[in-house]
């Protein structure tokens, strides 16, 4: 079997850059498949054209109009060689789901074919959707959910289909996908957002929530990655020991990027072009093999589709390139994990970025109130938001010593954080004429200046203020950027909300001016926020201490993490933003309990598989080399040998104790799964497989990568990790 790893070998080393068309400057095929503003107005009637842009702000479509708008978008799809259309939405798998059918339609008359799509198909389609998680809100045997067009989203074509984004809901009206509570969401923020705004500016209508997503991957030869079980069922290596040369001498970050790589990252980026994703930015990371691709931020609803469609244009493009991307938080043991930081801040329809300072006090003032806001919100929220993030490979991340810690605190820099310092001192109520000139002039009035100074950036935080927008770095590699999006707008949107209340409060009962008001608002959240302010190192012992201190959560693992998914606080805070109903929070809750579980299950029987069918028979092997060795020495040197065989006697014997290990771990860890699946309720089931099954993985792994040092590299058969990491 070894030879299968050096046929990989051999191909991967063998393999030239794959030749990559040119295509038209970026500038000029930016969008060309995508059924956006430019097509639209080519394509659709006027009047069909207003109602899509009508619907993209909630206006109902009529039939008749859809109809139309479905004859633009096909006319337009057919111009481009399309053959099939597809309601294109993201079921609670995290990832996309699409089912193709062609326009092709023939007529009971025997009259000549053609290709139809009518308003109907566009609007609405009912998948035969049982086999997609729903966490007890359908009943399998009723199986019936359907999607709905989302128009804030524009179609668009992928090869010779034509996507529709949609969104994915049971009869009932329960979401049943990531983009149905993350569109509430933003609806929510919206509304609360638009309504403190206009404490600064009148004018301001809409508030848009901004997304700029960071997204790291890994990439490894395809057939390098077939050579690997673990890599292929769990997208992980379970097993091997950590190459020589790591990532030590920091020799691959913003390195100069393999010729094989560019070739790909320039055939994705000119897909990416085409489909109207705005990626921007491209270099190594700091893991070998690890890189990261980031584009301008769009809105949020927009730019999450774009994440999960670009996940699935990576995955495709590799192919053309013998490339296999790892999205798994942490493909590799003592390298560096992958996270998608999310860059998120709020803008106004009058242009105005809410969370950059200003030029004027005012303005200042506006920035310092959605910056408060926002801190006031992660504080209180910071378990949801923790939650929000859990998943089985991301607990490799959060929980492990590893960049960001589980603990979710706020980084704002030294400048931000003495203008607090200055703002918790105002008195309270009403402000004498110089404490209000002198905030006005040495504490609102000064913001820009201190802004440019303030470049200090704290890598280990896992939410920081970064001059004009709060980056979430806890987001998993892998995870839909969906469901941290909708947690955070709207812990984000009940805060601005209460923010309301209690100004309009002081206003009226204190007959404070609005300034004032502001002023005392924020200075009381200031107090009382601080807990969740933390700028020193977030990876050190002295941090988990502090923070315990502080009565900060620290959930190391998803069962305990998610559980706050489903606290009264956070039913409540979803309920009353209109995000997600009760029974829409507890099938989350159940779906990603089960998942969890199903995950460790997977990697137990694929580890218990590799390390008993792979590991075990080649180092049987190996020991049977060196026992046929010592017998011959003894044949040549009769009762003297031991001396001479001393070396290979120690080694069959450190082989014995290592197989020995590996099969009665194996074993223990098999009762443990038992044990687990017989448990009735996910909840313990979870964290059965969380405390009991999982911490043999690395006892196991102990063992086989003790034996992967001591077996002749010739017979192992599993691709080692310098060959996995290297190979360029
Ligand atoms: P770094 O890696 O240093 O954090 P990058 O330049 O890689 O910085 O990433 C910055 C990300 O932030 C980009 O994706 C960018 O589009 C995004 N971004 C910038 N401004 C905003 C904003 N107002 N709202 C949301 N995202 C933003
Ligand atoms: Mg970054």
């Amino acid at each position: 079997m070894s030879t299968f790893r050096f046929q990989a070998l051999r191909k991967a080393t063998d393999r030239k850059p794959v030749h990559v068309e040119e295509l038209d400057r970026k500038s000029v095929i930016f969008g060309s498949n995508v059924f956006g503003d430019k097509a639209m107005r080519q394509f659709l009637t006027t009047e069909a054209y207003k109602a899509v842009k009508a619907a993209a702000e909630g206006v109902k479509i009529d039939r008749k109009i859809a109809d139309y708008i479905a004859l633009g978008m096909k006319e337009w799809a057919l111009s481009k060689g399309v053959t099939h259309y597809t309601h294109w939405f993201q079921p609670l798998t995290g990832t996309t789901a699409e089912k193709h059918d062609a326009f092709f339609e023939t007529f009971p008359d025997g009259s000549d074919p053609v290709e139809k799509f009518g308003g109907s198909q566009l609007v609405q389609q009912e998948p035969d959707a049982s086999s997609f998680p729903n966490g007890g809100i359908r009943n399998t045997f009723e199986a019936r959910g359907y999607t709905a067009w989302d128009p804030t989203s524009p179609a668009f074509i992928f090869g010779t289909t034509l996507c529709i984004p949609t969104v994915f809901v049971s009869y009932t009206g329960e979401a049943l996908d990531n983009k149905t509570p993350l569109l509430r969401a933003l609806h929510a923020i919206d509304e609360s957002a638009t309504e403190v705004a206009k404490y600064f500016d009148k004018n301001v209508k809409k508030v848009t929530p901004t997304l700029g997503w960071e997204q790291e991957y890994f990439l490894v030869d395809s057939a390098l990655a077939s050579s690997r079980p673990d890599l292929l069922a769990t997208g992980r290596t379970l097993l091997g020991h950590t190459a020589a040369k790591g990532q030590q001498l920091d020799d691959h970050y913003f390195g100069s990027i393999p010729t094989r790589v560019l070739t790909y990252m320039r055939d994705l980026e000119n897909e990416c072009m085409l489909l109207g994703i705005p990626v921007k930015t491209r270099h190594n990371e700091v893991a070998p093999n690890q890189f990261e691709l980031a584009p301008i931020f769009e809105e949020t609803n927009l730019a999450v589709d774009h994440n999960s469609l670009l996940m699935d244009v990576m995955q495709k493009v590799a192919e053309r390139h013998d490339f296999k991307v790892l999205f798994h938080e942490k493909p590799f043991k003592g390298v560096n994990g992958s996270g998608k930081h999310n860059n998120w801040s709020l803008a106004t329809d009058t242009g105005i970025n809410l969370l950059s300072p200003g030029k004027t006090p005012m303005s200042n003032l506006q920035f310092l109130t959605f910056f408060i806001n926002t801190i006031k919100a992660v504080h209180d929220y910071e378990e949801l938001l923790r939650a929000s993030i859990a998943s089985a490979s991301n607990d490799h991340r959060l929980g492990a010593n590893e960049a960001p810690p589980a603990i979710i605190s706020v980084f704002i820099g030294d400048a931000l954080s003495k203008v607090l310092d200055e703002l918790e001192g105002v008195s309270k109520g009403k402000l004498s004429p110089e404490e209000k000139t002198d905030l006005k002039l040495n504490v609102v009035g000064k913001l820009p200046d201190v802004m440019l100074d303030n470049t200090d950036r704290n890598r280990t935080s896992p939410f920081a203020f970064t001059g004009n927008k709060f980056e979430f770095r806890a987001v998993g590699s892998s995870a839909n950027c969906a469901v941290s999006m909708t947690t955070l707008n709207t812990i984000v949107a009940k805060q601005l909300k209460d923010f309301k209340n209690e100004v309009d409060a002081l206003i009226e009962k204190n007959d404070l001016k609005k300034d004032e008001a502001i002023f005392n608002v924020l200075r009381e959240y200031i107090k009382n926020t601080k807990a969740i302010l933390f700028e020193g190192d977030g990876y050190s012992e002295a941090w988990e201490k502090e923070a315990k201190k502080r009565g900060l959560s620290n959930h190391k693992t998803t069962p305990q993490a998610l559980k706050a998914k489903v606290s009264k606080k956070a039913v409540e805070v979803f309920g009353e933003m209109g995000v997600m109903n009760p029974v829409e929070v507890e099938s989350r809750y159940e779906i990603e309990l089960e998942e969890y579980v199903k995950k460790i299950q997977i990697e137990g029987r694929v580890l218990a598989d590799i390390a008993r069918n792979h590991v075990v028979p080649t180092a049987i092997k190996y020991q049977n080399v060196l026992i046929e060795n010592v017998k011959g020495l003894k044949e040549i040197f009769g009762k003297d040998f031991e001396k001479v065989a001393k070396e290979q006697i120690k080694l069959i014997k450190e082989i014995s104790e290592h197989i020995e290990g590996i099969n009665t771990k194996v074993e223990k860890m098999t009762e443990e799964r038992k044990k687990a699946n017989a448990l009735t309720s996910t909840e313990k089931m979870a964290d059965a497989y969380c405390d009991k099954v999982k911490p043999y993985f690395e006892e196991i792994r102990y063992h086989a990568d003790k034996l992967e040092l001591l077996v002749d590299d010739e017979l192992w058969t599993l691709t080692k990790y310098r060959e996995l990491l290297f190979t360029k």
